[in-house]
């Protein structure tokens, strides 16, 4: 990330040293500072370089407090919050940059509910049976929930769709929303795609997103969300969600790609991160605009490199956000 040529030549004179090219491109206030106190901006200097801060050092970097805080993605630790991310930022900046305060009810999405729903749970593995059982979706039956998938690392689908589900929150709740999650992982397994269907409806939510990460061959690479199609079978009637799904999906599509670099899925949904279906219980049930995010694949090494990173997972969470946003009428 460079920025040559963001400041002016040192003027004539000055006693900045010009074997220090990389110093040039700092502000003018600095050149100010060295034409004053040369001493002064030595020591400064000869410290900003032990601390290894380069020109980068100051770029903001929104790592949420759910995640400093200690939230649930216990696992984040394995997969190197730090290491994943740039040197450079750490311990240099004073203080940790104050974690910037949710606005209260303030915001383009004050008075909205947003709920959020974790795909799967990390307890599934050990509740098969439980999950397995049989539900209502309305146009047919389908197990209560699954297992989901892993990386091939063992990172599982569960811990990543909780991690960015709470990034995701700490995001609206910025933006004025209400958000609601559908479980917090206080729960040995599921909740069944019904009740997750059932606490979005509940809810009144006016968006609701499902967030899931896919397990296809390696390869296949890429994100894409999933729309409810037109279906109608005893409690399964999209027909009115249909139409805002779509705008939703397709506002999370685009704010996504932005704030990841991912581009649409290239398996399925033709290059266009848009796919339709009509058998996921949580979509057929749903009475709130409601779209399912498959954020990468977990199984392609790429991918997974992405999913992983705790840096990653926060731009994924920012773009969903943006996306509800902007579909809300932020
Ligand atoms: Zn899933």
């Amino acid at each position: 990330m460079r920025k040559d040529g963001s400041a002016p030549p040192p003027e004539s004179g000055s006693s900045v040293s010009p074997d220090r090219p990389w110093f040039t491109r700092r502000s003018t206030l600095v050149v100010g500072v060295a034409a004053l106190a040369p001493a002064a901006l030595a020591g400064w200097v000869l410290t900003q370089v032990l601390a290894g801060s380069g020109p980068d050092g100051q770029q903001p970097r929104p790592l949420p407090a759910s995640h400093a805080a200690g939230s649930p993605g216990q696992r984040d630790a394995k997969s190197g919050s730090t290491a994943s991310g740039s040197p450079t930022a750490v311990a240099t900046t004073p203080a940790a940059a104050p974690v910037p305060a949710p606005a209260p009810a303030k915001g383009p999405l004050a008075g909205k509910t947003v709920v959020v729903d974790p795909g799967h749970n990390t307890g599934n593995f050990k509740h098969t049976d439980e999950i397995d059982q049989q539900v209502d979706i309305g146009t047919g039956h389908k197990e209560c929930d699954t297992t989901g998938t892993t990386t091939n690392s063992g990172y599982m689908e569960a811990e990543f769709t909780y991690d960015v589900s709470q990034r995701l929150r700490a995001a609206l709740e910025a933006q004025g929303a209400k958000v609601v999650l559908t479980h917090q992982q206080d729960r040995p397994w599921g909740p069944c795609i019904t009740e997750r269907a059932r606490i979005g409806n509940e809810a009144n939510a006016d968006a609701v997103v499902s967030v899931h990460a896919d397990g296809v061959s390696a390869g296949s690479r890429g994100f894409h969300v999933i729309l409810p199609a037109k279906v109608k079978g005893g409690a399964a009637d999209t027909s009115k969600i249909v139409g805002p799904s779509r705008e939703l999906g397709e506002r999370i599509a685009g704010n996504f790609a932005r704030t990841t670099g991912s581009a649409p899925a290239n398996y399925l949904g033709s290059g266009t991160g848009l796919v339709v279906r009509d058998d996921l219980g949580g979509l057929n049930l749903s009475t709130r605009p409601k779209v399912f995010i498959e954020c990468g694949n977990m199984r392609d090494a790429k991918d997974a490199a992405q999913l992983t990173s705790p840096e990653w997972r926060q731009k994924a969470a920012q773009g969903i956000a943006d996306g509800i946003v902007g579909f809300l009428g932020g």
